[in-house]
């Protein structure tokens, strides 16, 4: 084969992107991924310098390379890291709490640590036991103990924004589940931006648009250091099969995912997905849960603290 150049320069490519017909040097592929963040940002009206950030890391290299990028455009962003508990006292979730540690000291940047066990007595597979005894895999309340615990950090430290690391893979994998299921509720609420209402703070995902492997070369070709161990329970799971599914049809048609991400926005944007829907959402009443403040459709305590309300019963 030959050798193949950047598209700038006369240096040898170190990336090539089919889906987008451009090549870039290291220095150029840098260049241009910091750049098509900022249009992502300003495309979606997603925040501007004047904003507080909070950007959920998870020591994974999504989340690391997004607050690097933040941190070059001068944006105002702080990290948080949840520590979940999983994998025993040592392993998953304290390696990766330690990438977030060093991340940030190394850049002079801030950074909250939640830990699970240490705020609300039990882990979060604990948790997820105690919630569904059957069920082998914790990931529904840790997906719901985390959207909890960064409202509520985004809440108290007053953030105008709050930021997760999703990239384009993952996006396509959430919009193929709710487009096997029709879940139109879930169609309405998937955006790159959310605006705040009744107590949820305003969110927002300036990697919607990159490939996996886009931010995943950023990170090598960075220097970023990372965890690149997976979370035991992601084996096997829907996500992953439906990203193998997708990645095939990338193979075969470059471009694929992002024109089915970008005709997806364009169809929600003209409402195809129940008109009216988004409204229905809200008018489902929302109050305070008494014992944390944030908003819920729960007649008393909220999903989370009628699960942290068990575990400290069971002790
Ligand atoms: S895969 Fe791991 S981190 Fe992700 S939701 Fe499941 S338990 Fe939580
Ligand atoms: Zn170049
Ligand atoms: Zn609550």
């Amino acid at each position: 084969m030959s050798t193949m150049f950047c598209q700038k320069c006369d240096q040898r490519a170190a990336i090539r992107m089919r889906q987008h017909r451009l090549m870039f040097c290291r220095d150029h592929y840098l260049e241009w991924f910091v750049e098509q963040t900022q249009r992502t940002i300003e495309r979606y009206h997603m925040f501007t310098l004047a904003d507080r950030l909070l950007l959920a890391v998870s020591g994974g290299k999504d989340s690391l390379a997004l607050w690097d990028v933040l941190w070059r455009l001068g944006y105002s962003v702080d990290g948080m890291y949840i520590n979940l508990g999983i994998d025993g006292e040592e392993h998953y979730s304290n390696e990766s709490e330690q990438y977030c540690r060093t991340f940030a000291e190394e850049r002079g940047l801030s950074l909250q640590v939640v830990n699970v066990k240490q705020s609300f007595g039990q882990t979060v597979p604990e948790l997820a036991r105690l919630r569904h005894r059957s069920r082998s895999k914790p990931c529904s309340a840790c997906g719901m103990a985390k959207r909890h615990i960064m409202n509520q950090a985004a809440r108290d430290g007053g953030y105008d924004v709050l930021l997760t690391a999703h990239n384009l893979d993952d996006e396509v994998a959430v919009l193929f589940a709710n487009t096997l299921s029709w879940n139109v509720d879930g169609l309405n609420r998937q955006s790159p931006v959310l605006e705040a209402r009744d107590g949820f703070v305003r969110k927002a995902k300036p990697f919607c648009r990159f490939y996996e492997r886009e931010t995943a070369a950023y990170t090598l070709l960075r220097g970023i250091e990372y965890i690149e161990e997976e979370c035991p329970f992601a084996t096997g799971s829907k996500q992953i099969i439906y990203k193998e599914i997708l990645n095939k049809l990338e193979e075969e048609h470059p471009g694929i995912k992002l024109h089915y991400y970008v005709s997806f926005l364009k169809a929600r944007q003209q409402q195809v997905f129940q008109p009216g829907a988004a409204e229905k959402v809200s008018e489902l009443e929302l109050r305070p849960c008494p014992s944390c403040g944030q908003p819920t459709t729960n007649q008393g305590l909220c999903a989370f603290c009628t699960l942290v309300s068990k575990a400290q019963a069971t002790k």
